[in-house]
């Protein structure tokens, strides 16, 4: 997904069903190319998760789902959830304690996490070069850089 895309996701209202059809579309390639199963429960969590562009905590996830498998426990939703973190169709917002569906989980990139304070909504903003900066820096203090993740909050255009 280009950077146009985003921006029209930013907007509201949008045809969201294009979301929806783009993260699984994403998700049925990545899972053939990774010769891995989308079992049903992995497709239909993934599904609540991009039900909206609103971050979603763990719990929340198992409410919506056990209203279709009363059984399900905390374990399955977790479980799925590592599944579709590893695939990178879902990311997590560290800050929230929650969950949102990638757009471009094709796609190599690493986003700032723009959160709105106000409806929760979650979007990303391709920041490459942020990063590559910020991985020079740390390397220059003789530091070995893993994981970064950025977080931004704030009020969308609706909320502003
Ligand atoms: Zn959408
Ligand atoms: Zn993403
Ligand atoms: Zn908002």
């Amino acid at each position: 997904m280009n950077k146009t895309a985003d921006e029209k996701v930013l907007q509201q209202p949008h045809n969201h069903q294009h979301c929806m059809t783009q993260a699984l579309q994403s998700a049925e390639k990545i899972c053939t190319d990774k010769g891995v199963r989308l079992t049903a429960i992995r497709k239909r969590i993934l599904e609540l998760i991009c039900s909206s562009h609103k971050a979603i905590g763990a719990y929340e996830l198992l409410d919506l789902f056990r209203k279709e498998d009363m059984k399900a426990k905390p374990v399955t939703i977790y479980r799925a959830l590592d599944f579709l973190m590893e695939a990178g169709l879902v990311h997590k917002i560290e800050s929230l304690n929650a969950f949102i569906g990638c757009l471009q989980a094709e796609t190599q990139h690493q986003s700032v996490i723009l959160i709105c304070d106000n409806c929760k909504n979650a979007f990303e903003l391709d920041a490459s070069s942020v990063y590559k900066t910020i991985f020079a820096m740390s390397k220059e203090k003789q530091f070995t850089p893993t994981t970064l993740t950025i977080e931004l909050h704030g009020l969308c255009d609706s909320c502003s």
